[in-house]
Parts: C-alpha cells; sequence; structure tokens
C-alpha cells in the first residue's frame, strides 16, 4: 500500500482505488481524433501503478511505446456516493499533479479490438503521483497551471480552466457510478501535448507554483 505525502500536515493516508478520466480536454481529445462525449470517459488504474518523486517509470517488457499525460489530480477526503455538485468540495482533501501513464501502442490495439484499457493504463509504476497540497491553500483549482517538462523541454502546458468539466461535476459524476472513499484519487485527464517518453528521460511534471513530481524512466 502506498501513502499520501501531504503537505504541512503529518496526517497518514493510504492511496485507495484511481479513477482515470478521459477526453476531458478538448484540443486533446482531437489530437487523439477522438469524439468529446457528453460525460468524459472513465478507467480504474490499480494502486499499485502509484510511484513518488524520485520513483522510476518502468517501461514494460511488452510495450514499444509509453506517453506522458500530465493530470491534475483530485484526492478524495472523505467516503460518499451521489455526492450533488453543491457539496463535491466537501469531499476533496486536495490536489497533486500526476502522470497517468499510458502504453500507448497496447491502448490502440485495445480500442481497435474494443478491449478495455486496464493494461495499457495499469502496470507497475504507471501512476506517478507529487505530494498533496491541501484545498484550502488553492484559491481556485479551476485556474492552476499544469506542465510537464521532458528532459527540460516543455512538452504539456495548459490551465485547468480549459477542463470540459467542472470538477464538482468531476467529483458529482464519478460518486453517481461509485462510492468514493476517503484516499482515493481521481485523475482529471490530460491537456494537448502528449508524446513518447524513452528510457533515460527525465520527467518534471508542476502544478505552478505548488508541487512538483521528477521521475525518471528506465
Ligand atoms: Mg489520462
Amino acid at each position: 500500500m502506498h501513502q499520501y505525502v501531504i503537505q504541512g500536515s503529518t496526517q497518514r493516508l493510504t492511496v485507495g482505488k484511481i479513477i482515470g478520466l478521459a477526453r476531458t480536454y478538448k484540443a486533446h481529445a482531437e489530437d487523439m481524433h477522438a469524439l468529446v462525449t457528453e460525460e468524459p470517459l472513465l478507467f480504474l488504474k490499480p494502486e499499485s501503478a502509484v510511484i513518488f518523486s524520485g520513483g522510476s517509470i518502468v517501461i514494460p517488457r511488452n510495450s514499444h511505446c509509453l506517453h506522458h499525460e500530465v493530470e491534475l489530480g483530485v484526492v478524495i477526503s472523505k467516503d460518499g456516493s451521489h455526492i450533488p455538485e453543491a457539496n463535491a468540495r466537501d469531499y476533496v482533501l486536495g490536489y497533486l499533479v500526476a502522470l497517468d501513464i499510458t502504453a500507448r501502442d497496447l491502448q490502440a490495439e485495445a480500442k481497435k479490438q474494443g478491449w478495455p484499457w486496464a493494461i495499457a493504463k495499469g502496470f507497475d509504476t504507471f501512476a506517478p503521483i507529487s505530494d498533496v497540497v491541501l484545498a484550502r491553500k488553492i484559491l481556485d483549482p479551476m485556474n492552476l497551471e499544469l506542465s510537464l517538462r521532458v528532459n527540460g523541454q516543455l512538452r504539456q502546458k495548459a490551465n485547468t480552466s480549459l477542463l470540459l468539466y467542472s470538477l464538482d461535476h468531476i467529483v458529482s459524476f464519478v460518486s453517481e457510478i461509485m462510492t468514493l472513499r476517503e484516499g482515493d484519487l481521481i485523475m482529471t485527464g490530460t491537456p494537448q501535448g502528449v508524446g513518447e517518453i524513452k528510457a533515460g528521460d527525465i520527467l518534471d511534471a508542476r502544478l505552478e507554483g505548488y508541487c512538483t513530481l521528477h521521475v525518471d524512466v528506465h
């Protein structure tokens, strides 16, 4: 089991299930030649995929194309289901920057065959996460600068205001499907600019002004 590191807090909190969302930024959906749906696509990523800053993404033997996806993560503070949008913030402990590492070749095959994405998204080390920034320290989570540099070069940069769905809607939407529990993590989807990472690369993901995440690729 993994435990979050919470900035400015000694609270211990175990990472629960990880809910991944897709097609939550218009420009990224267009890059992937994917249609924007009425609600975001949802998939699960195993908790065992988590690594922290200083860790290494390990390239699995059966994939030849890993992609980076920098995302805003929402950490859930207490159990809840059928949460109304108006109460969604009461269920948010804080935010972090996450990488939804994806075996793009395996995902492309899964899409073609109509198979689930569990393999493409679920390998060990495919969920690097930063420290948690407590919600009260963030003025407006819908106005955060997300960025990712690979070997010092800017690959992804976007403001969370470009999300197609509000964070309140996202929490409410997920909780209509599955009970959210304390410690669960919602990865809210990636903006434009995903691309390949290779062995030896160094990744630097940021929520500007709040937290950073440094990992390399093995
Ligand atoms: Mg993603």
